[in-house]
């Protein structure tokens, strides 16, 4: 049938999340520049760099000379070193087993248990090296690290160890988006006194962390050695700043694009979707799209949410369905097969950010660009590399 050969990739879905790097690396220097020179700056990029692609992410922001990435998960850190990032790499998370490939790949422990500290230190005897730890605090986030009560316990306990070395001390703000937050500078107080207790120790450790975005935006006090940017680099988190609070300026890094599949129009009374959840009320063009709650569009739309078409919100009609997600057109001008849909980014002057695809849902702009599911294909913007 084929007279060469067969064609063995299909092109993709006309669905796709674009991501400018070209803007990733502009919010980077945009934190820089407002928190400061003297801070060192964590890009955090766990969670596939929160749906945007944490190697095409992390190579950027190495290019860009961010010093540190943070990852939840060694395997996440083991990706970007396949990646051939070279820039140090710090686990929040790390599980037993796990130390002689985090060490053999420089990737770098954060450690609140003294088994676990324990399990680095006879991994780096095995392998004949120092293993540098970072030493994680529960200053009242009350989720991990050493209870700030059993810190001193925790120093002299840690002192047994031959080779092993405090590279860092860090706690983590459960409420830094509060302008003013007794919580937040309590967390404050006792990590201060727990560095003491490190130093009154015999420990030096370099890098002393503390602050996330609203940490580092909020709190300048809070900045410390280094600061730990998730969401505010992706341009996200207009809702986890307090409103209106002067930052950075930041552009939202990704967005989320569709084109119609089907349009039809349907006579008063016709209803649409699973459930049959809406009827029409008049005479009415009806465009589907091929992007689903599977991609990451939340369900809690249906019936809610809107997306540009020709610049103008299209309402999201009936219920958001895995495959499938069905639009009124009615009152948008043109639109057929191929007519671009914007779920998530700008169109023609108008936008959706995050933070409102977020609030519809009941939840923050994070959990949306986190929840793009994986068959939404990710185009990369970059202007620095097209030259
Ligand atoms: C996720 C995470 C961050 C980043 O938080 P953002 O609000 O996205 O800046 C910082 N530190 C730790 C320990 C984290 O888990």
């Amino acid at each position: 049938m084929f007279k060469s050969e067969p064609p063995i990739n299909i092109p993709t879905r006309p669905t796709q999340a674009e991501i400018d790097l070209d803007r990733l690396r502009y919010n980077l220097r945009s934190i820089r520049k407002f928190i400061g020179e003297s801070h060192l700056v964590m890009a955090v990029v766990k969670a596939d760099a929160y749906g945007h692609g944490a190697i095409q992410c992390a190579q950027a922001l190495e290019k860009e000379g961010v010093d540190w990435f943070g990852v939840a998960l060694p395997e996440e850190g083991i990706e970007l070193r396949n990646a051939e990032i070279t820039t140090p790499i710090l686990c929040f998370g790390n599980w037993p087993g796990q130390e002689d490939a985090m060490l053999f790949q420089n990737l770098t422990p954060v450690v609140y248990q003294i088994e676990r500290a324990a399990a680095f230190d006879a991994a780096a005897a095995r392998l004949n090296q120092t293993a540098k730890l970072h030493i994680k605090i529960d200053t009242g986030m009350g989720r991990v690290g050493v209870p700030a009560t059993e810190v001193a316990d925790f120093a002299v306990a840690l002192k047994q160890f031959q080779n092993v070395e405090v590279e860092g001390l860090m706690t983590h703000f459960a409420a830094a988006d509060e302008v003013v937050s007794d919580q937040t500078n309590l967390q404050m107080r006792l990590f201060a006194a727990a560095a003491e207790t490190f130093h009154a120790n015999g420990f030096q450790p370099e890098l002393i962390d503390m602050a996330n975005s609203p940490g580092a935006i909020v709190h300048p006090d809070s900045r410390a050695t280094m600061v730990r940017i998730g969401g505010l680099l992706y341009g996200l988190g207009g809702d986890v700043l307090p409103r209106d609070f002067p930052g950075p300026d930041l552009r939202p890094v990704l967005s989320l694009r569709s084109h119609i599949s089907y349009v039809k129009t349907v006579p008063t009374g016709t209803t649409i979707g699973y459930g049959g959840t809406f009827l029409t009320e008049r005479e009415s063009v009806i465009a589907t799209v091929p992007i689903g709650y599977h991609d990451g569009l939340p369900r809690v739309l249906s019936n809610n949410g809107s997306v540009l078409v020709n610049g103008k919100r299209a309402p999201i009609v009936g219920r958001v369905s895995m495959d499938w997600t069905i639009i009124d057109v009615t009152d948008v001008g043109d639109a057929s097969v191929g007519t671009e849909v914007v779920l998530l980014g700008e169109q023609l002057g108008q936008k959706i950010r995050a933070e409102d695809l977020a609030e519809l849902a009941t939840t923050i702009s994070y959990e949306i660009t986190c929840g793009l599911g994986s068959r939404v294909p990710r185009v990369y913007l970059d202007c620095a590399e097209a030259g």
